[in-house]
């Protein structure tokens, strides 16, 4: 597998457990504190409707104390002030006060005066039968219990149910205008919470709210404040108003879940931003990772592969970063540059060790086997043009007799200084002096007919007098000679190579035959 797509397998799991991570933290801690938020504000925004409620039940309760607070009031109850009723006590009072009802009670706790507000009349009507079912409803406060309702500083105000409508009321004894007694008696006041009340408050508190009155008072019911997401856009909160442990109503408000879908838009935005930036991190570690790792290793291995199949030991890698490939590189070259070294000296030895095998190790002239390879190739070129080719088989005279008197290591210098006298005979670059075996060298000439071949071996046999080598033994000369066998053809299918050699090899033999220090043809 390649490097990219190694690396892609491991970052592409890497940003999709980012992404799981990022969508998981967000939606799991981040978001339910947007919601969180949401509750507490909207039960921070119902306990207003709740507070409100409490503000009207004192203003009312002020505003009785306020009556009930009165010398006229304290007269009135007494049977005294007859302009009372007519001053006080007339609808323009309960519609200003904004009270569905006021009933006055002596200390006998006898009812004194009732009126009761008819909002479809604006008038005032007297119904005993409905005083009797407030007082009904409120007997824990005004008939069963022995709570002091004279006392100076009694007052009693709460909710009650009046068919199934809440009344906000107030009870305040009746005392003279310092607030001292003994009181004569006391004032029930009472509201109806209606829908215009409901909506007044909702204009003055901005809270949405309705209420609804606890139908089945047998019922448990639980002051709790109970939040309800309602669905997506709205978020209920409820709970059960009591009033001295008694259900009166249940008060729901709804609020629109703003801050949830604010909170909704900041998670998806940071989402969106963290997969986004993830992204982006991803991309950059990718083209970082190509320019600074692939891109200097794919070259690294195109050069490496290149060398290896064109065995240049020349070229060389370029990544010049100061990084560990760009080491790696420095190292590479170095490496090359040993390669390249060792293939210079390499070819050079092989150079050398050719040289060695196609040369005689005692007369440094050719040997043999380049005489072989030579001759042959000569041969075919000859053969080819069409032109004679010649060669001179060459014995030394006497040489056992020579090595018996001189030596052998004189025997070998005297072989190597012929050696250079063969060489220093022939002239052309083709013609080709080699040590044939022993004391016998031969001589080949390309391009050589027999008359050339015969004027270059009487040469030869002058020159080895010339060197006027001392030679006690031989029967020819008193120095050193040989003896010459010369033979040429001009190379075609009836004749080779071989036999050539053979008729060199057979003149030189007449030669011998001859007396010696002399040459002889075929
Ligand atoms: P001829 O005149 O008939 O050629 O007599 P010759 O003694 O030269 O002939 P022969 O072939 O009988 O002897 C060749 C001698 O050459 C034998 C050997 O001692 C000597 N010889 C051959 N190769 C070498 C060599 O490499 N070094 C020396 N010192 N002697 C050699
Ligand atoms: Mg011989
Ligand atoms: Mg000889």
């Amino acid at each position: 597998m390649s490097l990219s797509k190694k690396i892609l397998y491991i970052l592409l799991p890497l940003l999709a457990a980012m992404v799981a991570v990022s969508y998981f933290a967000h939606w799991q801690y981040v978001f339910p504190v947007f919601k969180q938020l949401e509750r507490e504000d909207a039960i921070t925004n119902f306990e207003r409707v709740a507070a409100r409620f409490n503000e009207d039940i004192v203003d009312l309760d002020l505003q009785n104390k306020d009556w009930g607070a009165w010398d006229d009031t304290y007269e009135f109850i007494q049977g005294e002030n007859p302009d009372y009723i007519d001053a006080n006590l007339g609808v323009e009072s309960f519609r200003n006060g904004q009270f569905d009802f006021l009933f006055f009670f002596d200390l006998a706790k006898h009812l004194h005066w009732h009126g009761i507000y008819d909002p479809d009349t604006d008038s005032l009507v007297y119904d005993g039968s409905f005083v009797q079912r407030v007082v009904d409803r409120l007997q824990d406060k005004l008939i069963k219990t022995d709570l002091d309702l004279f006392s100076a500083d009694a007052h009693y105000t709460g909710l009650v149910l009046l068919e199934d409508k809440p009344v906000v009321y107030s009870i305040r004894p009746i005392l003279t205008s310092q607030e001292t007694g003994p009181s004569k008696g006391f004032v029930l006041r009472g509201r109806y919470v209606d829908p215009s009340l409901v909506s007044n408050f909702i204009k003055q508190i901005h809270v949405r709210f309705k209420i609804t009155p606890v139908a089945d008072r047998k019922k448990t019911y639980s002051d709790e404040i109970v939040v309800t997401e309602l669905d997506d856009e709205t978020l209920e909160v409820s709970s059960y108003v009591f009033s001295y442990d008694v259900p009166i109503m249940l008060v729901e408000s709804f609020f629109p879940r703003d801050i949830s879908a604010q909170g909704k838009v900041a998670v998806q935005s940071a989402l969106f931003t963290s997969i986004l930036l993830g992204f982006l991190l991803l991309f950059a570690l990718w083209i970082t990772l190509r320019k600074v790792v692939l891109e200097p290793v794919t070259h690294l291995t195109q050069k490496a592969t290149a060398i290896t199949n064109t065995k240049d030991y020349k070229k060389r890698a370029q990544v010049e970063t100061s990084d560990e490939i760009g080491e790696l590189s420095r190292q590479l070259n170095k490496m090359l540059d040993v390669i390249e070294n060792r293939e210079a000296s390499l070819e050079e030895l092989l150079a050398r060790l050719k040289e060695l095998s196609i040369t005689d190790a005692l007369t440094q002239i050719s040997n043999r086997l380049k005489f072989d390879s030579v001759s042959e190739m000569e041969w075919r070129r000859m053969q080819r043009e069409q032109l004679p080719i010649s060669i001179i088989m060459c014995d030394v005279d006497f040489f056992k007799q020579y090595n018996d008197h001189y030596g052998h290591v004189e025997g070998d210098q005297c072989l190597v200084s012929i050696a250079k006298t063969l060489e220093g005979s022939v002239a052309r670059p083709a013609d080709l002096v080699a040590r044939y075996g022993g004391e016998e060298f031969v001589i080949l000439l390309p391009s050589t007919g027999l008359d050339g071949a015969t004027h270059l071996a009487k040469t030869v046999l002058d020159k080895v007098a010339a060197m006027q080598l001392p030679h006690a033994k031989s029967d020819v000369a008193p120095h050193v000679t040989v003896s010459l066998g010369i033979a040429s053809v001009v190379p075609s299918e009836d004749n080779s190579l071989l036999q050539l050699i053979t008729d060199a090899d057979n003149a030189l033999y007449q030669a011998k035959q001859n007396g010696r220090n002399t040459l002889a043809t075929n």
